[in-house]
């Protein structure tokens, strides 16, 4: 690609030394070989983020490297994982170093937070598009599924759902979002969450489509229902300066877990970010409720409109 060749592209920006002992074989082959940690299964999931449509075009090549990297370390998150190695499939239309630089930068700063090694990817020329493959180990029984919720279990969801959608909201209407800009360019995957929810949670998922259409995902995956407080729904900031409602219930991006809890299930010694909070409990009777924001009318969220 340019005159910044294929190989030396790879080598200069993509090509670092891992202390990962897993490791077998790393970049440079025609594939890469790990070990998988003895009684551990492997986690494997991927998405693609496409310019324009998984961010605004005038995104930081930085952040495009962390967010990339970032949706797909949520979903190892969700299932109560470890992430452990990762491959690039990059799809750019030139070879520009100081977009390649940033988007490195981006991508090593979030991987080297969690311990993620890059061991192969892809690279080729056209319409800026990313796809990432995760790679993860974990527990068989301590998997945390989408199925596995049962009546009576409370629902809880972590952080604050809705500020991205916020923040695009304000970009898009030209106005400043402030410090929360870094909730839609630089969402922060839960994988220390995930794992302190293993052999407590009965269902977990990461909130990527909104709140109420993945909580869905669970009520589905496990045969229940749910009533939502919707007072008790996270939401920080002044007036006009916080997610709507409708931002907190359906906006996306977010990368929150949501995960339900036996009643009874005690998780006070979690005093690490981010906050943890009750929204609501599963029924058996299926169907999505809400009580409304006094707690008295009951809404109903089955038609819920997304954006
Ligand atoms: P092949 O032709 O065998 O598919 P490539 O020439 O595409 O291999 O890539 C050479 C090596 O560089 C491979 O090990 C591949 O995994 C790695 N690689 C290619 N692009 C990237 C990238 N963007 N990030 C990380 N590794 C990459
Ligand atoms: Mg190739």
């Amino acid at each position: 690609m340019s005159n910044l060749g294929e190989f030396d592209l790879i080598h200069r920006y993509f090509e670092r030394s891992s202390k990962d002992h897993h490791i077998v074989l790393g970049i440079g082959d025609d594939a890469a070989a790990v070990h998988v940690p003895s009684g551990e299964v492997l986690l494997t999931c991927t998405d693609t983020l496409v310019a324009g449509r998984h961010f605004p075009d005038i995104t930081a090549a930085y952040d495009i490297g962390w967010k990339s990297l970032a949706v797909n370390l949520s979903d190892i998150a969700a299932m109560g994982g470890v992430a452990r190695w990762a491959t690039l499939a990059l799809t750019m239309p030139a070879a520009d170093p100081i977009w390649l630089e940033g988007f490195a930068a981006g991508f090593f700063a979030l991987a080297d937070l969690h311990g993620v090694s890059l061991i192969g990817g892809d690279t080729t020329r056209g319409p800026l598009s990313i796809t990432i493959h995760v790679l993860g180990t974990t527990q068989a029984e301590g998997m945390i599924k989408r199925q596995g919720a049962r009546p009576g279990d409370a629902i809880y969801v972590s952080g604050y759902p809705g500020e991205a959608a916020w923040v695009l909201e304000c970009l898009l209407r030209g106005a400043a979002p402030g410090e929360l800009r870094c909730r839609l360019d630089r969402p922060e995957p839960r994988l220390h969450l995930g794992r302190y929810l293993q052999n407590k949670a009965t269902a977990a998922i990461d909130i990527s489509d909104g709140l109420v259409q993945d909580l869905q995902h669970i009520l589905r995956a496990s045969g229940v229902g749910a009533t939502l407080d919707i007072a008790r729904l996270p939401r920080r900031g002044m007036d006009s300066a916080k997610p709507s409602l409708q931002q907190s219930l359906a906006g996306g991006d977010d990368y929150e877990l949501l995960f339900t809890l036996p009643a009874g299930q005690l998780i006070n010694d979690w005093t690490d970010e981010p906050i943890l909070t009750c929204i609501g409990h599963i029924d058996a009777e299926p169907g999505l409720r809400g009580l409304g924001l006094t707690g008295l009318e009951p809404m109903d969220l089955r038609g819920y409109q997304h954006f």
